[in-house]
């Protein structure tokens, strides 16, 4: 193996997990293997396929990607070629006759290309001696780059079944793991995760009680200049704090020309501090980032572990700084529920389109979602009916289009249609010509309106277009209304929603908000945990790391989160205050959100019963607002308070929390204010 390694490619080692890939797959087996990006994946079934006989078959998502792999291949002197539709036919035909004829030992292809009938055929016919599944994520509908070709291959390609396949990719998460198995009907598939170990990089959390503690943080930090990307979870908050730090900034909404500017700015500058959310990264290649920032609690560890993972390319010391404060937790929640939709409004929303379609009016008519959502009684949000909208359509049950005027619209009549027929028959003016016929035609099929181009009318009425023109004109608002589409987006059933009942796998979108849900859970996890942090993260992704450490994070080492602040114990009478907090907690249970919460503990007035007429309501009348909510967060953040997991973010107690409210064990809050007097309740 090493000696095929020196002689195709010049390499001196494998890097790590390198050779055992390459040796598993020799031996026959199915893997699928998780690296991150720049780890060598390519490598791993290059080299079988060179030491086996015949040729190697890649699948590959991009045709830009295909042709850097193609190049760099023919580069090294080892025959590679790919076939996809950017490829002139007869170019086509001579690639797979290079195949067949021994002359090739790559063959690159993308997915579409299985829908060929005789490309089947052909892999029938010549059969390769590995197949590989590159980008393999790209299976998975809970990845974010789903191709549904990706998926269709494992239905239309039978002889697939009998040839050895291992799948590829970077991505991380569990789930998208196990749905790349089962798209690929390989449940046994054994998973080798390796390389995410980054050593240098001291990962560290700052607990924040909100705003203004890390706004503070981040000045502390901007003090000591350092290349710096700074994360936010919105393009408002990265403006604001760009405004107020006078950093320059990046995000999706702005203009090309300003994106390209950032970028230089950040990839140029000696000491670039950059904010930007996350669409900012991919691509960017800037070695010495010193330090990565995020302002606010990402969504997951994945999404985290890569943005933070810019830093330090270079191998030297570098720090990820996550500044965990509560409520960007609900700020997750919020996106959480937005995102995944219930079951009734997909429902519904099919319905609506489904009816709007039946009035023969679906294919043209724009997508107006403000419109639509007080119809639908699920949705929660406009956000939430756009979200499910990109459901429908991801799932293959809508498409969306986008048309121009073209000077169509919707006719309805003012009157009842069989006395305008009476009306008008017979009389020979243009105006009573086209209501009449136009009043029989709905007439004689059930319709309300009539939908369509006025050439149409002209030739239901029989008049020409321009007369029918005028005739609408003159009547309009008086005998009828005439009114014309605008231009926009257009949502139609393809035929796969044409059925009368919604074709989805609702269980499936249900696991999806559960894996969604386990998955923010997890970041919070992160936030608390005990342990080396690192190995919290990479452990999670599945890599065999046995007693392992990195021995630089804020747990187990000396990272900067050790420098900035850490805490403080809680004085006695804020450990009995924490615990009054608890019981008042214990007794309404899984009621209240922490606005509500908080407003029960001050007193507050109130117009429901249920908070005023509570025993606990009032109970800590005489604590400060801040003080209040500095002791929840603390509880919140040991773990003692937790969100609920239902429709509405409400407090509950943990585990933990339960047995301290009953006394059982002692109390254990650091915060994060100086000692002192609690601060007096505001007057109002
Ligand atoms: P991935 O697909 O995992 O993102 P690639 O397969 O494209 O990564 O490899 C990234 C780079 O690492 C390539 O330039 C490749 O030539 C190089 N590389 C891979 N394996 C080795 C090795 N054993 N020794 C030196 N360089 C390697
Ligand atoms: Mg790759």
């Amino acid at each position: 193996m090493k000696d095929a390694l020196n002689r195709y490619f010049g390499f001196v080692d494998f890097r790590e997990s390198q050779a055992e890939v390459v040796e598993r797959v020799l031996e026959g087996e199915e893997l699928c293997v998780i690296m991150p990006t720049g780890a060598g994946k390519s490598l791993c079934y290059q080299l079988p396929m060179l030491m086996r006989p015949g040729y190697g078959l890649v699948i590959s998502p991009l045709i830009s990607l295909m042709k850097d792999q193609v190049d760099a291949l023919n580069a090294r002197g080892l025959a590679a070629v790919c076939v996809n539709s950017a490829i002139p036919p007869a170019e086509q035909e001579a690639a797979f006759r290079a195949v067949a004829t021994g002359q090739v030992k790559f063959l690159y292809v993308a997915p579409e290309r299985f829908q060929v009938p005789s490309f089947r055929h052909f892999l029938d016919g010549v059969r390769p001696n590995l197949v590989v599944v590159d980008e393999a994520h790209c299976v998975s509908q809970w990845g974010h780059d789903f191709r549904p070709d990706y998926q269709m291959i494992w239905s239309q390609c039978e002889v697939l079944r009998q040839m050895q396949v291992c799948a590829f990719t970077a991505t991380a998460t569990p789930a998208v793991r196990e749905d790349i198995r089962t798209q690929l009907r390989r449940p046994a598939m054994a998973e080798v995760v390796s390389g995410f170990k980054r050593p240098n990089l001291e990962l560290s959390v700052l607990p924040c009680r909100g705003k203004k503690d890390k706004q503070a943080v981040v000045e502390r930090l901007l003090r000591e200049p350092q290349p710096t990307l700074l994360y936010t979870s919105s393009r408002k908050e990265a403006e604001g704090l760009a405004g107020q730090f006078d950093l320059q900034y990046y995000h999706a909404g702005m203009t090309d020309q300003a994106r390209k500017a950032a970028q230089d700015y950040f990839i140029r500058d000696a000491c670039p501090v950059l904010v930007a959310t996350n669409a900012f990264g991919m691509g960017i290649d800037r070695a010495d980032v010193r330090r990565v920032i995020h302002y606010n609690m990402p969504g997951s560890l994945e999404a985290y572990y890569q943005e933070a993972g810019r830093a330090g390319r270079d191998g030297a010391r570098s720090q990820c700084i996550l500044l965990d404060s509560y409520p960007d937790l609900l700020i997750q929640q919020y996106l959480l529920e937005l995102n995944n939709p219930p079951p009734e409004l997909l429902v519904g929303l099919h319905r609506h389109l489904r009816l709007q379609e039946a009035r023969g009016d679906g294919s043209t008519c724009a997508w107006q979602p403000e419109l639509v959502w007080p119809t639908l009684p699920a949705a929660k949000s406009l956000g939430q009916v756009q979200a499910a909208a990109r459901i429908l359509e991801r799932l293959g049950i809508v498409q969306r289009t986008y048309v121009r005027a073209s000077g169509s619209g919707r006719l309805s009549f003012r009157g009842r249609l069989d006395k305008l027929c009476r009306e008008h028959a017979g009389v020979q003016t243009q105006r009573s010509l086209l209501v009449a016929t136009v009043a029989a035609y709905l007439q004689a099929r059930d319709l309300q309106e009539w939908h369509g181009h006025p050439g149409e009318l002209a030739d239901i009425s029989g008049l020409r277009l321009d007369q029918v023109r005028r005739v609408l004109d003159y009547l309009q608002g008086d005998v009828l209304d005439w009114l014309p589409d605008e231009s926009g987006e257009v949502l139609a059933l393809t035929p796969a929603g044409q059925t009368p009942e919604l074709n989805v796998d609702l269980p499936d979108l249900a696991r999806k908000r559960r894996v969604d849900e386990q998955r923010l859970e997890l970041v919070r996890e992160y936030c608390r945990c005990h342990t080396c942090r690192q190995a919290f993260i990479i452990s999670y992704f599945g890599e065999k790391i046995g007693s392992w450490s990195c021995g630089c994070c804020d747990v187990c080492g000396s990272g900067a989160g050790k420098h900035v602040d850490a805490g403080r114990p809680a004085t006695p009478a804020e450990q009995r205050d924490g615990l009054r907090i608890l019981a008042a907690l214990e007794s309404i249970d899984g009621q209240f959100g922490r606005r509500r919460f908080l407003a029960m503990l001050m007193g507050l007035e109130d117009e429901s019963p249920v908070l005023t007429a509570h025993p606990a309501y009032g109970a800590m009348r005489k604590s400060g607002e801040r003080h209040l909510e500095e002791l929840l967060d603390a509880l919140c953040r040991q773990g003692y308070i937790q969100v609920g997991k239902g429709q509405y973010p409400v407090l509950e107690l943990s585990g933990r929390g339960s047995k301290a409210a009953q006394g059982h064990g002692e109390l254990e809050l650091s915060l994060l204010s100086p000692a002192g007097k609690p601060p007096r309740r505001k007057k109002f």
